[in-house]
C-alpha cells in the first residue's frame, strides 16, 4: 500500500470542490448522485460558495494500470486480466479555501503534504490567488501538478491557459486537462498524482528516485530529492519517535477535542499517552481514524498518514494548530509551526437586545472553538452597552461570523465600523474612541498588494490604486496577464476594494495581499451625529484627505437606512466638532400603508411585516430608533 498526500489549490471558483467530488467518486468513496461540492457541507459555505475549513479526506484507489519499475508515466500500460496485480494506493486529499481572508488555512495544508494540484479554470486563466498559492506551494517545496479545469465549456481557452502556465515555468507536457464537471481526464489526473507526487515514506528514507523530471542526472536527482524535502520534513526527526503535526482541530460536543494530523514519525493507537510540545498539555488517545468522507475508525495511524485523533481533552485552548504531538516519555523535536493567523480587521459586535449578551458570548466561544483566527475581548461602550471587540482576517470573515451568530444563535447584532491597527504615539489602537486628534506621531499599516488582470485594464487599476491612496510599485506581463504590485493603506484596501476592483475590470481582476510596513499618516476621527447625538458605532478613523467625501457619502447612506420618526432627524458628519456634511430624515408619515387604499392586501401585509422586522432590529439612541442596517451603511461607501 502506497500513500500520496496532496492538496488542491486554486483561485476561488476554479473547481476544487467539484474536482474533489469526482476524485471521491472515482475512488468509490461516495455514490455518483451525492449533492454537488460535498466537502462544502457547512450551510454558510454553500451560500457563500466557498470552502472555509479545510478538509482532509482519505481515498482508496486501485490503479487499473500496472507500474513498471522506474515509475515513469509513459511506461504505464493498461492491465489485462491475469497480468500483474493491480496496485492499491491511499490518497489523502486536502481541499483548501480560496478566498484571500482564508489563505492562512492553505499554509496549514501545505505543511502536511508532499504535492499540490494547481487548478486553473480554462475560462479565467491564471488569477491572483492561483499565483499566490503557486508561490506558497513552491516555497513549501511541494511537487506541483498544473491542471486546467472546465475544458467542457465552449468558452474555455485551453491554449491560452497553457501559455500562462508555461510562463510560470511548467512544461507543456506536464499540464493535465480535465473537466471536473463531466469527469473527463480525472482518471489521468489520479494516475499522474501517483506518478509524480512522491510517497511520504520515499522522502523519509531517501530510497526511491524522485520521479519528476526523468531526464535529470543521478546527481541532480539527489539534489532535487534533498530540495524536495518539504517544509515540515526538513525538521523531521528520523529516529522513529512520535512526531505528529496538527493542522486542524475541532471540539466534538460528545467526544471531546479532535485533531486532524499528519504523522511525520512513529505511530499512534488507542490508549497512547501523548503530549503537545507548544502548550505542554497531555492527553490520552481515545480513537484514531480518518474521513473517507465518513469517519472511519482504525486501530493505528502510521508514519506518513493523515487522519484524526479523538482525545480525552475537553478544552480546545490546549490544542494549537501547528503544534507537534509526541510521546511524553520519548519526545521528538517540534515540527515548524505554521504562519500564524493574525487578525487585521477589528470591529465590535453589540447585541441589539442588551440581555442577549450571554448568548452572544456563548456563540462567540463556540465559534472560536473551530476558528483559531477569531479573537475577541469584552468591552463596554457608553451608548451601545456591553459587547465584544473582535479581530478578523478580513471583512468577509467578519460578515460570515456575524451571519453565523445571527442564524445559529438567534441573535441580532450591531457591528461597528471596521478599523485596522494604527500606531499612535507608539501605542497600537484600533478603536476610534481611543484616537486623540492631538497625537503627533501617527502611523498606519500598508499592504503589499498583487493584482492580476488582463492588460487592457492597466489604466483602470492604476486609477483605483491612486484613488485608494496607493502607489504602483511594479508591473510585468505574464502571457496576456498583467501583474501589478502596489502598496495600498490597509484601511483603504479592506473596505470595498475587492468589489471595486471587480467592477472596474468587468470581473476579470483578482488580488492578494500581505500586510507590510507602517508609514506616517494624516488621520482624523470622523463622528456621526444622529439628532445631535454622536453614535459611537458609526465613528471611524479616516484619512484626512478623504474625510469629507466619506462623511458626505455616509450621511447620504444613513438617510436611506434610518426610518422616519415622529420628528425630523438631522444626520451629521463631524470632525473635531466641526460639521462637514448634513442630511435630514423628514418627519414620519403616520401610517405607511395609508396610500395603498387597502387595495393590494399582500403588499400591505408585506409592508407591515417589513416594518415589524425592522422594529425588532432597532436600537434606541437618545430618542431615535436606529436599525441594525444603518450600521452596515459604512461598508457600502
Ligand atoms: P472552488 O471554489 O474552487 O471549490 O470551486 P467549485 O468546485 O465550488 O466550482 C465553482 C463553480 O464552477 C461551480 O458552479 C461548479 O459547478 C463549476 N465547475 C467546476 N468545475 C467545472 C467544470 O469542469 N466544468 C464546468 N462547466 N463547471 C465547473
Ligand atoms: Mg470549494
Amino acid at each position: 500500500m502506497d500513500i500520496r498526500n496532496f492538496c488542491l489549490i486554486a483561485h476561488i471558483n476554479h473547481g476544487k470542490s467539484t474536482l474533489a467530488d469526482r476524485l471521491m467518486e472515482i475512488c468509490g468513496a461516495v455514490a455518483k448522485n451525492h449533492p454537488a461540492q460535498l466537502l462544502d457541507s457547512l450551510e454558510l459555505e454553500r451560500e457563500h460558495g466557498i470552502t472555509i475549513k479545510l478538509k482532509a479526506i482519505r481515498l482508496a484507489y486501485s490503479s487499473p494500470f500496472t507500474v513498471n519499475s522506474n515509475k515513469n508515466a509513459t511506461d504505464r500500460e493498461p492491465s489485462t486480466v491475469n497480468r500483474q496485480p493491480v496496485e492499491n494506493y491511499v490518497l489523502n486529499l486536502i481541499d483548501t479555501p480560496g478566498h484571500v481572508d482564508f489563505s492562512y488555512e492553505v499554509s496549514r495544508s501545505l505543511a502536511s503534504v508532499e504535492g499540490a494540484v494547481l487548478i486553473v479554470d480554462a475560462t479565467q486563466g491564471v488569477q491572483a490567488q492561483t499565483l499566490a498559492n503557486f508561490n506558497l506551494a513552491k516555497e513549501a517545496k511541494l511537487t506541483i501538478i498544473p491542471l486546467i479545469n472546465k475544458i467542457d465549456l465552449p468558452q474555455a481557452e485551453i491554449e491560452k491557459t497553457i501559455e500562462e502556465l508555461v510562463n510560470l515555468g511548467f512544461n507543456r507536457s506536464e499540464i493535465i486537462k480535465v473537466s471536473a464537471k463531466t469527469g473527463e481526464g480525472v482518471e489521468e489526473l489520479v494516475e499522474t498524482i501517483i506518478d509524480r507526487i512522491p510517497a511520504p515514506m520515499s522522502i523519509i528514507r531517501h530510497s526511491e528516485p524522485f520521479a519528476c523530471h526523468s531526464e535529470q542526472s543521478e546527481e541532480s536527482q539527489d539534489k532535487l530529492r534533498e530540495e524536495s524535502r518539504s517544509f515540515a520534513l526538513r525538521a523531521q526527526d528520523d529516529s522513529g519517535k512520535i512526531q505528529v503535526l496538527i493542522f486542524d482541530s475541532a471540539l466534538d460536543p460528545y467526544k471531546g477535542v479532535i485533531v486532524t494530523v499528519r504523522l511525520f514519525g512513529g505511530e499512534l493507537k488507542i490508549g497512547d499517552q501523548i503530549s503537545f510540545l507548544a502548550t505542554g498539555a497531555k492527553a490520552e488517545v481515545l480513537q484514531v481514524g480518518f474521513l473517507s468522507p465518513k469517519p472511519t475508525y482504525v486501530e493505528k495511524l502510521f508514519t506518513g498518514e493523515i487522519g484524526f485523533i479523538v482525545t480525552n481533552l475537553k478544552d480546545l485552548s490546549k490544542v494549537k494548530v501547528g503544534d507537534t504531538i509526541t510521546d511524553p516519555k520519548n519526545p521528538a523535536k517540534a515540527l515548524p509551526g505554521y504562519q500564524e493567523a493574525k487578525p487585521v480587521v477589528f470591529l465590535s459586535f453589540f447585541p441589539t437586545e442588551t440581555n442577549d449578551l450571554p448568548k452572544l458570548k456563548d456563540g462567540l466561544e463556540k465559534l472560536k472553538l473551530n476558528d483559531a483566527a477569531l479573537t475577541f475581548t469584552q468591552e463596554f461602550s457608553p451608548s451601545l452597552g456591553k459587547g465584544f471587540r473582535l479581530g478578523f482576517l478580513g471583512l468577509l470573515h467578519a460578515q460570515i461570523t456575524q451571519e453565523r451568530l445571527e442564524r445559529e444563535y438567534d441573535l441580532d447584532i450591531i457591528a461597528t465600523s471596521p478599523s485596522v491597527n494604527f500606531v499612535i504615539d507608539g501605542r497600537i489602537i484600533n478603536k476610534p474612541q481611543e484616537f486623540d486628534p492631538a497625537s503627533r506621531n501617527v502611523k498606519e499599516p500598508y499592504a503589499k498588494v498583487t493584482i492580476f488582470a488582463p492588460q487592457n485594464y492597466y489604466g483602470a487599476i492604476s486609477n483605483l490604486v491612486h484613488d485608494r491612496r496607493g502607489e504602483l510599485l511594479n508591473f510585468e506581463n505574464i502571457g496576456n496577464i498583467l501583474r501589478i504590485e502596489a502598496s495600498i493603506p490597509l484601511l483603504d484596501l479592506l473596505i470595498g476594494f475587492y468589489d471595486q476592483l471587480k467592477s472596474v475590470t468587468a470581473g476579470y481582476a483578482s488580488f492578494d495581499f500581505e500586510v507590510g510596513d507602517y508609514k506616517d499618516a494624516d488621520l482624523v476621527k470622523l463622528d456621526i451625529l444622529v439628532n445631535h447625538v454622536p453614535i459611537e458605532g458609526l465613528a471611524q478613523i479616516v484619512p484626512k484627505v478623504k474625510a469629507e467625501t466619506i462623511g458626505r457619502r455616509l450621511v447620504e447612506k444613513l438617510k436611506e437606512a434610518i426610518p422616519r420618526q415622529q420628528i425630523s432627524v438631522p444626520i451629521q458628519a463631524a470632525i473635531g466638532g466641526k460639521i462637514i456634511a448634513r442630511e435630514t430624515v423628514p418627519a414620519y408619515r403616520k401610517d405607511v400603508t395609508q396610500k395603498l387604499y387597502g387595495g393590494d392586501v399582500t403588499r400591505k401585509m408585506k409592508l407591515l411585516e417589513k416594518q415589524k422586522r425592522g422594529k425588532r432590529r432597532m436600537r434606541k439612541f437618545g430618542s431615535i430608533d436606529i436599525p441594525q442596517e444603518a450600521f452596515l451603511a459604512v461598508l457600502k461607501i
